[in-house]
């Protein structure tokens, strides 16, 4: 792991609720909580992964940090500076400084565009008025992603998968940020070509120094790349550990069942598959207390009446379950 102390990201108290609507009226009649409550900090350099099941809030996280979408409340710290406090001029200067990666290349990027203007579109936007010098620095972030410096007048359409992800990595890299999203994005892609984005965003986190919060469903891909990983279930942190240490011990119920799914690629071993009962409950109405107990095979009593906190049970390993600390600890984490 790295020894990198200092924090970039600091999220404190993050709420995102989005209204239901309905009714003749369209009146607001409840809400999804997507994120509820959810603390944890990013450190300089670091890679830290955030993983949990599809609508379990990963993604509502990622843009609240990055402000795409506005928080209901919370405190985003940035190298100290509150994100979320911050007026329209202020963000559009930190946004230099931050970028998002995003699932789908393809549909992030405008068809009929050629591949220079969508890269470039980002510096004409933060003041580099000169064509020559945004066409000097386009060139040259292509070939730090692995493409030609010809591909330049070309459209999106004419690129592969693989190729197209590496122009959005290209335009989140062209301003020079220091902290970058990662959402899902070598998800679409054919597994051959992921561990070559993979091993780029590194071989670039290397060079730039960059910060990642690498959002994915998939666990072994999380693996390959984090350094710390939080696992998120219904809007909540559950636990978050060294990678290592996760792989090696994950202590949550929901993280040991996620664990056990990952298919082991020598034959000879088994592991034991833990098979959860019931569906995701809905973010709507969430399960009082802890959220997990209606699926968690180690439910107590406590567990349905108030929500555990996530507190470090181990140096740099938390996690928000009964069965690693009681009431009396709640809080301190
Ligand atoms: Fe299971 Fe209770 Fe731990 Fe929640 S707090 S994960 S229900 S044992």
């Amino acid at each position: 792991m790295k020894q990198a102390a200092e924090n970039l990201i600091e999220v404190n108290h993050l709420f995102k609720y989005f209204p239901v609507h309905g009714g003749v009226l369209r009146r607001v009649q409840g809400w999804v909580k997507a994120v509820d409550d959810v603390s944890f900090t990013i450190r300089v350099g670091e890679t830290l992964g955030l993983v949990g099941e599809s609508g379990c809030g990963k993604t509502t996280i990622g843009r609240s940090i990055l402000r795409l979408i506005e928080p209901t409340r919370g405190q985003v710290l940035f190298d100290g500076q509150d994100l979320v406090a911050m007026k329209a001029k202020e963000l559009k200067a930190m946004r230099r400084k931050m970028q998002i990666i995003f699932q789908d290349p393809y549909s992030s990027l405008d068809p009929r565009a050629q591949i220079g203007t969508i890269i470039g579109e980002a510096l004409q936007v933060h003041g580099v008025r000169d064509a020559a010098e945004r066409q000097e620095r386009v060139m040259e972030i292509l070939t730090k992603v692995g493409l030609a410096e010809d591909h330049i007048r070309r459209y999106p359409h004419e690129f592969s998968g693989g190729q197209r992800q590496r122009i959005g990595i290209a335009r989140a890299l062209v301003l020079r940020p220091s902290f970058i999203v990662c959402d899902e994005p070598v998800s679409a892609l054919d597994v051959s070509i992921q561990s070559q984005v993979l091993n780029l965003l590194r071989a670039l986190q290397r060079e730039f120094g960059l910060t990642y919060l690498f959002i994915a469903h998939n666990l072994q891909v999380v693996e390959h790349i984090s350094d710390r990983v939080a696992v998120m279930y219904l809007g909540k942190i559950v636990e978050t550990a060294d990678r290592i240490e996760l792989y090696r011990s994950p202590l949550h119920p929901y993280t040991q069942a996620l664990m056990s799914a990952i298919p082991i690629p020598d034959p000879t071993l088994e592991r034991k598959r833990i098979i959860l009962e019931g569906d995701v409950p809905s973010p709507v109405d969430p399960p009082p207390g802890c959220r997990f107990h209606p699926r968690c095979p180690s439910a107590m009593d406590i567990c349905a009446q108030q929500e555990p906190a996530l507190v470090e049970v181990e140096p740099d390993h938390h996690v928000a379950c009964y069965l690693f600390h009681d009431v009396s600890t709640q809080g301190t984490g």
